[in-house]
């Protein structure tokens, strides 16, 4: 099955994607991972890049489009991936539907985390990513998993993105240009809404009774 996860920064998109990748053997599509190694390459587009990330501002649709097909063009995974932070606007959608077409392939499965922006925010002020592993971990929930970390709390780093007025703009654009997003897929046979503001764990496993069935 492809899936889409879909809900605001800080709904635990990535987190869950990661659970479901371990679980499941599914590939992870993060666009937002894409784009920060492309700034990595410290290439022009990824100066581009890493300009419009830093101010919470969407990168183009053209940029995200290609990361996306280069990706599935070269990927071994075939209806086993999960798209993570993409499609962001009603424009990438539409444009994810003719993609997948075109690998003779479908969405299948379209999980939105809903949280309230309340949430949102304590969740991302406290997010560290490590830069090895890139798992994420929170400064305020899981205190005694960032001392163990296995590669070092020393690589657990805050995103430059994860600021309370970059992120509050970020949130703003996601009620603007995804939330329609939602009435896109509304008619999708498998639609599925998930109270996002419950633990990780339980989370995971409301995504594993879905996949599993
Ligand atoms: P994320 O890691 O999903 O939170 O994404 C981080 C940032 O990357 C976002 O705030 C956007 O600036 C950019 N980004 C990620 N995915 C997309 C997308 N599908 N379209 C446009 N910009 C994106």
């Amino acid at each position: 099955m492809n899936v889409i996860l879909l809900g605001p920064p800080g709904a635990g998109k990535g987190t869950q994607a990661q659970l479901i990748v371990k679980n499941h053997n599914y590939f992870q599509l993060s666009t937002g991972d894409l784009l920060r190694a492309e700034i990595k390459k410290k290439t022009k587009i990824g100066e581009e890049i890493e300009n419009l990330i830093s101010k919470g501002n969407f990168v183009s649709d053209e940029i995200v489009e290609d990361l996306i097909k280069s990706t599935i063009e070269n990927l071994k995974f075939r209806d086993r991936i999960i798209f993570d932070g993409y499609p962001r606007n009603v424009i990438q959608a539409k444009k994810l539907d003719e993609i997948v077409r075109h690998f003779s392939q479908k969405i299948d499965l379209i999980i939105f985390l809903n949280v309230p922006r309340d949430i949102v925010k304590k969740r991302i002020m406290g997010r560290m990513t490590c830069e090895k592993c890139n798992v994420t971990l929170n400064e305020y929930f899981n205190v005694e998993e960032i001392e163990l970390h296995p590669c070092g709390k020393e690589f657990l780093k805050k995103r430059k993105d994860d600021k309370e007025e970059i992120l509050m703009h970020r949130y703003d654009t996601y009620m603007k240009e995804t939330k329609p997003v939602l009435d896109f897929y509304a008619n999708h046979d498998k639609f599925n809404e998930l109270d996002g503001a419950m633990k990780m764990s339980e989370i995971s496993n409301k995504i594993n009774e879905i996949l599993n069935v």
